[in-house]
C-alpha cells in the first residue's frame, strides 16, 4: 500500500479524505472518536509545512440537495476547538483554497457525482490539490468519487497515518482463528448487514444479531414483529442464514407503540402486538455465556434505540459484557463507538475501529475498492 510516510508532502498542497461522519445531535458532535483518530496525519502535514483540505461525507444527503440536517458545520466547529483555530467551511470546490493549514470542504455527498462516483467529479477531487491522501478507513468499502475515484485519478495518492494502523492492527486480529469467535451484529442497515452476517458465518462460530436486523430475521422465524423495523425483500435471506443454525436470536425484546411515546414493555418474541414494534433486546443468559466465554468477539450495531434511555439497556448490558470478556474484542462503527463511550471504558475493547461497514467488510476478508486502488493486499 501507498504510504503517507513515502510519500513528498513537504510545502505541498493536499487534499485529505477523512471519515468524519460522526454522530451529531442539535449541532454539537456526541462522539469526536473519528475526529480524534486523524491528528496524527494533520500533525504529520503540519510539521511537513503542507496545507490541507478535509474532504468528508455525512450522512446519507439526497445527491445534489444541501439540506442543513446533513451540513459539515458541527465537524467544522468541533475541529476549531480541538485545534484551536478557525476552520473554513468551503461550500463548493470551486471555493477551495489553501491560505490556511486546515480547511474543510462541505459534505461532498451534497455533491451529485459523489455517490455514482462520476468521472468530472473524481477528476475535478484528484486535481484539486498536489497530493491526495486517503484516511477514511469508514469510506474505504464504497466506490465513490471522492474515495476510489479520485484515488485511481490522481496523479500522487497515498493512505493516511490512520489507514495504516487500521488495516495492520485488523489484519493483525484476524489472523488468529481463536474458537469460539462469536460475531455480534446490530444497527439498523438490515439489507447490507444481512450480507456481513452471511460473511461473517465464515469467520466466526455463531453469529449474535441485535437491533434492526433482528426483526427481519424474528419474522422470518414466523414472529409477528408489529410495526418494527423491517425489510421485507430480505425475509428469505434471512431464512437461508436461519437454516445454518449458528445465528443467534434474542428471547426477549423491549416493545413501544411509538419511539416517543415515552413508555414500553419487556415481551418474550412470540408476545409482541399488532400496534407494537422492537426497539430493544434483553441480553438472554445463553448470550451472556457465550460473550463469556469467546475467545474473540466482533462487534458491529447497537442492539436497541440506545440513544434514547428507555430502549439503551440492551446495548449498556452488551457493552458490558463484551468489557468483563476475556475475549480479544474488536469493535467499529460509528454509533457503536458512542454506545462504547457511554456505557463503557474503552480500554475494556481490545480494538476499535472507526469504519463500521468497512471494518465489516474487512473481518469478513473482502476486498475494498478504495484500499486495492491504493495497491492494499492482504
Ligand atoms: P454503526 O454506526 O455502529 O455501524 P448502524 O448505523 O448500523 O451502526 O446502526 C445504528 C442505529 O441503529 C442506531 O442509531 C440505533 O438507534 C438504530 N437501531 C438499533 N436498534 C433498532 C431497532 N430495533 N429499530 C430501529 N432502529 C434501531
Ligand atoms: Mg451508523
Amino acid at each position: 500500500m501507498r504510504k503517507l510516510g513515502d510519500t513528498d508532502v513537504f510545502n505541498k498542497t493536499v487534499a485529505l479524505r477523512v471519515d468524519l461522519n460522526v454522530p451529531v445531535k442539535d449541532g454539537k458532535v456526541l462522539d469526536d472518536t473519528r475526529i480524534l483518530a486523524i491528528i496524527p496525519t494533520l500533525q504529520y502535514l503540519k510539521n511537513q509545512n503542507s496545507k490541507t483540505a478535509l474532504i468528508s461525507h455525512f450522512g446519507r444527503p439526497e445527491p445534489g440537495t444541501d439540506d442543513e440536517k446533513f451540513s459539515l458545520l458541527p465537524v467544522a466547529k468541533r475541529l476549531e476547538e480541538i485545534f484551536d483555530t478557525k476552520i473554513l467551511l468551503f461550500q463548493s470546490l470551486q471555493d477551495v483554497n489553501f491560505n490556511n493549514d486546515i480547511s474543510l470542504v462541505e459534505n461532498i455527498r451534497f455533491m451529485p457525482g459523489e455517490v455514482v462516483n462520476d468521472t468530472d467529479l473524481s477528476s475535478q477531487l484528484s486535481k484539486l490539490a498536489d497530493v491526495y491522501i486517503f484516511d477514511a478507513f469508514g469510506a474505504s468499502h464504497r466506490s465513490h468519487a471522492s474515495t476510489f475515484g479520485a484515488i485511481k485519478a490522481s496523479q500522487a495518492s497515498c493512505a493516511g497515518f490512520l489507514l495504516e494502523e487500521e488495516t495492520d492492527a485488523l489484519i493483525k486480529a484476524m489472523r488468529s482463528h481463536e474458537a469460539p469467535t462469536l460475531s455480534i451484529v446490530g444497527g439498523s442497515k438490515v439489507s447490507s448487514k444481512l450480507e456481513a452476517i452471511k460473511s461473517l458465518l465464515h469467520v466466526s462460530n455463531e453469529v449474535l444479531t441485535g437491533g434492526g436486523i433482528t426483526n427481519t430475521f424474528l419474522k422470518a422465524s414466523g414472529n409477528n414483529i408489529g410495526t418494527s423495523l423491517c425489510e421485507d425483500s430480505m425475509i428469505e435471506h434471512a431464512k437461508d442464514l436461519l437454516a445454518t443454525s449458528k445465528i443467534l436470536l434474542p428471547e426477549e425484546v423491549v416493545v413501544s407503540k411509538s419511539i416517543q411515546s415515552g413508555e414500553s414493555r419487556v415481551c418474550s418474541i412470540d408476545a409482541v402486538q399488532d400496534d407494537e414494534m422492537i426497539l430493544d433486546q434483553v441480553l438472554s443468559p445463553e448470550a451472556s455465556e457465550k460473550i463469556a466465554i469467546a475467545k474473540k468477539i466482533i462487534w458491529n450495531g447497537p442492539v436497541g434505540v440506545f440513544e434514547q434511555k428507555l430502549f439503551s439497556k440492551g446495548t449498556q448490558e452488551l457493552a458490558q459484557a463484551i468489557a468483563s470478556s476475556n475475549a480479544y474484542s474488536l469493535a467499529g462503527g460509528g454509533e457503536t463507538l458512542l454506545a462504547i463511550k457511554m456505557f463503557i471504558d474503552k480500554s475494556n475493547i481490545s480494538y476499535c475501529s472507526t469504519g463500521g461497514g468497512a471494518f465489516l467488510e474487512f473481518v469478513e476478508g473482502k476486498e475494498l475498492p478504495s484500499l486495492s486502488a491504493l495497491g492494499f493486499k492482504f
